[in-house]
């Protein structure tokens, strides 16, 4: 793992590359009680052409500066974490990473490790970016696609004012009761709402696409809801948008508000065809129920997604393992064996 200190009167010192192991933080440290911290999720991929990859990292080092800006925490100049994040990606991919067409994940962490109680804007913080292997989705995961579950009146995610737009752990550690009980009934997600229109903001820790027909025009829409502080700035979604608006003639992308009534509706009037969720962890993956105040189905076909999820995926996947060069994929450079 990479770790890296700053104090307020010395700043960042220099970065340590060092084995995997625990952190020595004194029970009394900022993070532990106070939420100062915050976090990255992205993956290094290896290439069929035998290069090692991650997919637009100066988003996430970019991102994690304004989730760190939100807790209080230092600001660190992204283009360094982005070289830190290199320079583990460089020794670990060539040990753990040897297979063409695989994966491991990166989180990037920062926490106020401040030795002293207090209520204020921390004084110490550490930045820790660590490599672990994660299961893929298409291994058996979510097969038939996923069930998702809208959340219930008594519970919101994020509000406005709040930090669900940020990557901040107090926003996942407080959804975690819910998201177990929605696993009891069965649903692999939380669908999460806001409002008394019931707007959609996030499905878990994901985005979420609908492709439906609209009414008035009579063409295919893709339809996300448009960023607020309550929905965290997918680099997945921005991708997908960028693609299709790039890429698609046949479709017309709508960044709005939308309300789960609205998607009830067009699934009675036959004018849904798919929905679909996006993120680094789930990637893409199609919804093949949503379960609000009654059920809609929706048809899942090859590698969990709908025809249009198929697409956005085969073209990210593409570029992440460098089947086409595209400006997206950071090729890391690794020492020589
Ligand atoms: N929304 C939340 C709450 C997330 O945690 C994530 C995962 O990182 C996403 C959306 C998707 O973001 P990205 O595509 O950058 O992984």
């Amino acid at each position: 793992m990479v770790t890296c200190q700053w104090t307020i009167h010395h700043g960042w010192a220099a970065p340590k590359l060092q084995p995997f192991g625990p952190l020595s933080i004194m029970p009394s440290a900022s993070c532990l009680h106070y939420a100062t911290q915050c976090f990255e999720g992205l993956k290094l991929y290896r290439g069929y052409d035998g290069k090692l990859r991650l997919f637009r990292p100066e988003l996430n080092a970019t991102r994690l500066l304004m989730s760190a800006t939100r807790v209080a925490l230092p600001a660190f100049d992204p283009k360094e974490l982005l070289s830190l994040m290199a320079a583990l990606c460089a020794v670990d991919g060539r040990k753990w990473l040897p297979d063409p067409g695989t994966f491991l994940y990166m989180r990037p962490l920062v926490i106020a490790n401040d030795p002293a109680l207090g209520v204020k804007r921390p004084h110490e913080a550490l930045i820790c970016i660590m490599l672990s292997c994660y299961l893929t989705m298409d291994h058996g995961l979510f097969t038939d696609g996923l069930r998702i579950q809208a959340s219930k009146d008594n519970m919101v995610r994020a509000w406005p004012g709040g930090y669900g737009f940020a990557k901040v752990g107090a926003n996942y550690g407080t959804m975690l009761a819910a998201q177990a009980e929605a696993l009891d009934r069965r649903y692999d997600q939380i669908l999460w709402l806001f409002g008394p229109e019931r707007e959609i903001t996030e499905a878990g820790a994901a985005n979420i696409f609908f492709v439906w027909r609209n009414l008035e025009t009579d063409r295919l829409e893709l339809v996300t809801p448009s960023l607020s502080q309550l929905i965290l700035d997918g680099i997945t979604r921005k991708s997908v948008i960028e693609l299709a608006k790039d890429r698609l003639t046949d479709i017309d992308v709508v960044e709005r508000r939308v309300t789960i009534s609205e998607v009830f509706v067009a699934a009675e009037e036959g004018r849904l065809l798919e929905v679909f969720v996006t993120g680094t962890a789930y990637f893409v993956v199609g919804v093949q129920e949503i379960s609000w105040t009654s059920t809609i189905s929706l048809p899942i076909g090859e590698r969990s997604c709908g025809k249009y999820a198929l697409i956005f995926k085969n073209w990210m996947e593409d570029i992440m393992y460098g089947k086409m060069e595209h400006s997206w994929g950071y090729v890391v450079k690794e020492q020589p064996a």
